[in-house]
């Protein structure tokens, strides 16, 4: 058995781990109340500090408070290990992201004690997890973070297209929701702290592959790639298309809709969208960010209570339906691994590039 109190806890080249141990024990009790995601992830970051790196890549502060912006990084150090990178909580009232990713995490750390070819996949693989984007905004309980922008508005890049009122994107200010940020001010700190974590550990891989996990108003699960800034495909698309056959050939039996954001609506200041350019202008031939939208309206349908409180709007609330979803993306989760290392079994080769974009245009386009 561990003693918590006195394993060290990792320090790294941004500075010290902000430890739970070292907050008062008023504030530790509120983060508890508030935001008790934070301090599982410090608990399993002290816990199991010879197989987890983690770093702080930003301090935030709201009201005199502190919080600390991790990433924590497993297996391969090697700099051409292809890379998942996963993202939870980026908007914080959606907090069910964060859960589902910890919780994985957990189920990650115990099996690599006895499970063999999970400890042989991640010595071919780099696995990068930032599991509260926002923690500001959780903590508040808002989609924002402290500074009333949306995280996922504020990339330097806007929409070709009309979007929705407000929820495209806005810069009228804080006091609204999606808020964008000042127009040419810097991105906001947690979005420069990933684009540090993206430019370090991502880009310059064989392959790449991000997992941003979201819940929203919907009826199903959606796994979203970009544009979110313009109709047109990505140039990557083939691979999309590739990806997503894989998927559905391997487990039939669920049921993401797997598709372009821009069917649906365009946004401004997309993070995926920026990142992408980012990746190609470094020449990053296979970069594929992906958005999970958990369909958070079978949720309120089945607990109509939910509707009152916002939540409530975002979040499983009934303990066997919470627990259900941590389970229900597991599956996901280790394809994406699985999919990662293997991706040259599965990236399509220039003939068959040619037919995956006809097969795009003729699904989307
Ligand atoms: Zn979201």
């Amino acid at each position: 058995m561990t003693n918590l109190n006195h394993t060290p806890p990792d320090v790294t080249a941004t500075g010290d781990i902000t430890s739970s141990s070292l907050r008062s024990a008023e504030l530790r009790k509120d983060f508890k109340q508030k935001i008790p995601e934070l301090l599982q992830l410090e608990r399993l970051m002290r816990e199991h500090n010879n197989l987890l790196h983690a770093n702080c890549e930003a301090k935030l502060y709201y009201e005199n408070m502190e919080f600390p912006l991790y990433s924590l990084t497993l297996g391969s150090r090697a700099p051409n290990a292809p890379t998942m990178l996963f993202t939870g909580g980026i908007h914080g009232i959606e907090r069910i992201g964060s859960q589902v990713l910890i919780a994985w995490l957990q189920t990650l750390l115990e099996r690599l004690q006895w499970d063999a070819g999970l400890q042989q996949q991640l010595q071919q693989l780099q696995l990068v997890i930032v599991p509260i984007m926002n923690p500001v905004g959780m903590y508040l309980n808002q989609r924002a973070n402290g500074n009333g922008v949306d995280l996922n508005r504020n990339a330097p890049i806007d929409a070709e297209g009309p979007v929705p009122l407000l929820g495209g994107g806005h810069r009228l200010g804080p006091f609204l929701p999606w808020y964008r940020g000042r127009k040419r001010g810097q991105m906001e700190a947690e979005n420069i702290a990933l684009e540090q974590v993206i430019q370090r550990q991502v880009f310059n891989r064989p392959f790449a592959a991000v997992l941003d996990l979201h819940s929203g108003l919907g009826m199903q699960d959606r796994l979203w790639f970009p544009h979110a800034y313009r109709k047109k495909p990505i140039g990557n698309i083939a691979d999309y298309v590739a990806l997503k056959m894989l998927w559905e050939r391997s487990y039939p039996n669920h049921t993401y809709l797997f598709e372009p954001q821009s069917i649906h609506y365009l946004s401004h200041g997309d993070l995926w969208d920026y990142f992408y350019y980012q990746s190609r202008a470094q020449n990053q031939a296979h970069f594929l960010p992906l958005t999970l939208e958990m369909g958070s309206w079978l949720w309120v349908k089945k607990s109509p209570r939910q509707l009152f409180n916002m939540a409530g709007l975002f979040n499983p609330q009934i303990q066997h339906r919470h627990t259900r979803v941590l389970r229900r993306h597991i599956v996901l989760l280790d394809f994406m691994l699985a999919a990662t290392l293997n991706h040259h079994n599965w990236l399509p080769d220039e003939k068959q590039t040619g037919i995956l974009n006809q097969t795009a245009k003729s699904l989307w386009f």
